[in-house]
């Protein structure tokens, strides 16, 4: 009988959670998901002085913003030291693993000599076979087998032979007592029943380690799968000069979740040529067999146009909810404000077709939510000068007469103040629109005074005459 699924997510809190790393946990997920598996997440943070609280709880808000919810967990390994405290005696005691008292600087000094007579700077061995123990400082080293060879099955990549002479008796717990993630990862594998590790390749180098640790300790080996690493552009790995690599950095700049796990879906995974999944499609159709192994690039354009047909096809609702978190983000909003869910939903219709982002769509949509705007100077002073006042006055007076505004009724009044001024239609909706909000670009100015309604289109219409009066 095979055991049921297990996988974990395990990230070292050293940073913000990488690109890169969600989609290793998207696709630990899926892989849980479509199986009626298990999803674990666990913290890695054994790595004291690179571990931040604040990492771990980045690491929780864009799990949970992108909706990968986990079954068990967030386990933090620094809580759990007596269960390796307890693997490191084990492997002592079984002459697996050894005190190691060599000093750093010796260490360090071999490490060099090696290097200059172009050998490998591995370990030594100096305290491999020491005999009776001290309490002086030492770490604890694993004691890897010196000849033959461990072979990893990887579910991609087939079997996977390094030679053990490559391998070290490396560290498996610190000086200070903290162990180390080679010995770790096992230990929690083992110990939480993880059936399938799947990872980034940049770990496959790690793996027949962790391989003769699972030995080692008796434990049986799992299923390995290490996908392929993202890339940028120019074909080297995914960094900040491509670009934001933050996940949260994509909420703040108004990327939907959804549009964001379908787009990192299709990094490496592909069905047919499918590009638009919604969640329950990608989970029954996820499996290894159509994942790739190799390095998939990372196109920031073709994730935008994601963006977008995700934009056109979400409610009203879900939009709204996320342009209000958004507009309060940027400050737009204040996070105390009274607007209905209706009220902040009523700009979206006409900006949705023209916006990538949540963001645009704030953006372009400030005007609205501010009650206050502040005239763009070079726009101001282009088009909020005096020989525009007589036309915004004439603008004032036609729409405090109107009693019922529409986009009707304010196309023929616009046609009037145009027609007998002799001008086009332009040179009154220009100053009009600088003067409603603040910039030169707008939605239609039709739409922008039925959204401002009668009283904050003339208020803001009387704040600019009295600019354009200090304007010469
Ligand atoms: N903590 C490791 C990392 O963040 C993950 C290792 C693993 O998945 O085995 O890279």
């Amino acid at each position: 009988m095979t055991l049921p699924v297990k996988v974990r997510f395990a990230p070292s809190p050293t940073g913000y959670l990488h690109i890169g790393g969600v989609r290793t946990a998207l696709f630990n997920w899926l892989f849980a998901r479509n199986m009626g598996g298990t999803f674990v997440l666990r913290i890695e943070d054994t790595d004291v002085s690179r571990s931040t609280e604040e990492s771990i709880q980045e690491i929780i808000s864009a799990m949970k913003w992108l909706g990968l919810d986990w079954d068990e967990g967030p386990y933090r390994q620094m809580e759990r030291r007596e269960v390796y405290d307890r693997a490191v005696e084990k492997l002592i005691k079984e002459g697996n693993a050894y005190r190691c008292y060599c000093s750093a600087e010796t260490l360090d000094a071999k490490r060099k000599e090696a290097l200059e007579r172009k050998g490998k700077p591995k370990y030594d061995g100096t305290c491999r076979n020491l005999t009776g123990t001290s309490d002086a400082p030492h770490v604890v080293r694993f004691k890897a087998p010196a000849e033959g060879t461990v072979t990893v099955k990887d579910l991609l990549r087939g079997n996977v032979t390094f030679d053990n002479e490559e391998l070290d008796d490396f560290i498996i717990q610190r000086t200070d007592g903290t162990p180390t993630y080679n010995f770790v990862v096992v230990v929690d594998d083992a110990d939480m029943g993880i059936t399938h590790v799947i990872r980034g390749d940049d770990h496959l180098s790690n793996t027949p380690r962790q391989a003769l640790m699972y030995d080692a300790l008796g434990y049986p080996r799992p299923q390995f799968a290490h996908i392929s690493m993202i890339l940028g552009s120019d074909k080297t790995r995914l960094s900040k000069r491509h670009g934001a690599t933050s996940t949260l950095a994509y909420r703040d700049m108004g990327y939907l979740p959804d549009a964001l796990i379908n787009y990192l879906a299709r990094l490496g995974w592909s069905h047919g040529d499918q590009e638009i999944f919604t969640r329950e499609e990608m989970i029954r159709f996820f499996n290894f067999d159509s994942v790739s192994v190799s390095a998939a690039v990372f196109n920031p354009e073709k994730l935008l146009w994601l963006n977008h047909q995700y934009i056109q096809a979400a409610s009203l609702e879900t939009l709204a909810s996320l342009l209000e978190n958004l507009l309060i983000h940027e400050k737009i909003l204040p996070e105390n404000h009274e607007m209905t869910p209706e009220e902040i939903a009523r700009p979206i219709p006409i900006l949705k077709e023209r916006s990538q982002t949540i963001k645009e769509m704030a953006d372009k949509a400030e005007f609205y939510f501010r009650e206050n705007i502040t005239i763009d100077e070079t726009a101001g002073k282009k088009f909020l000068t005096q020989s525009a006042n007589p036309l915004l006055e004439e603008l004032v007076n036609g729409l405090r007469d109107l009693s019922d505004i529409t986009e009707e009724t304010l196309e023929k009044l616009f046609k009037e103040i145009v027609e007998k001024a002799d001008i086009k239609l332009g040179k009154l909706a220009q100053p009009v629109r600088v003067a409603l909000t603040g910039q030169t670009a707008s939605p239609g100015i039709y739409d922008v005074i039925l959204l401002l309604g009668k009283e904050r289109t003339l208020k803001r219409l009387s704040d600019a005459i009295s600019y354009s009066t200090i304007n010469p």
